[in-house]
């Protein structure tokens, strides 16, 4: 998936404000944050969506959670944060490789469901 931003930054091909890497997951700031911390947790594999976790891959996914888990620690965010995927054009994903926004640092907005 060359053309992919996220593959690109992935692949150290294009700079991010890095936050975490390991061998299967990279972490790194939003270009255009929505809240004080606003990073992108994001696994290393061209996954192109939530629609297209498998039973294969589907460890990638539990990865992104553990390191959710470990940034929340490591930025102090014991008052809580959000994660939300947005997926396909109604759930207003513009990136097609999966992605989960871990959002804090303020009193977010009421909930949207
Ligand atoms: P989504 O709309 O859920 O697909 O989220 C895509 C996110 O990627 C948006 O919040 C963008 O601000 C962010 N984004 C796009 N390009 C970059 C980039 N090069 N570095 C960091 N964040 C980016
Ligand atoms: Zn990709």
């Amino acid at each position: 998936m060359p053309d992919c931003i996220f593959c690109k930054i992935a692949r150290g091909e294009i700079p991010s404000a890095k936050r975490y890497e390991d061998e299967d997951v990279i972490a790194f700031n939003d270009l255009n944050p929505q809240s004080p911390v606003h990073i992108l947790v994001v696994p290393k594999q061209h996954i192109e969506s939530a629609a297209d976790i498998t039973a294969d891959n589907a460890h990638l996914a539990a990865k992104c959670f553990e390191v959710i888990a470990k940034l929340a620690k490591e930025n102090n965010l014991q008052n809580g944060f959000r994660v939300i995927n947005n997926c396909g054009p109604d759930g207003g994903q513009t990136v097609p490789h999966l992605h989960f926004h871990l959002l804090a640092g303020k009193k977010l907005s009421e909930k949207i469901v």
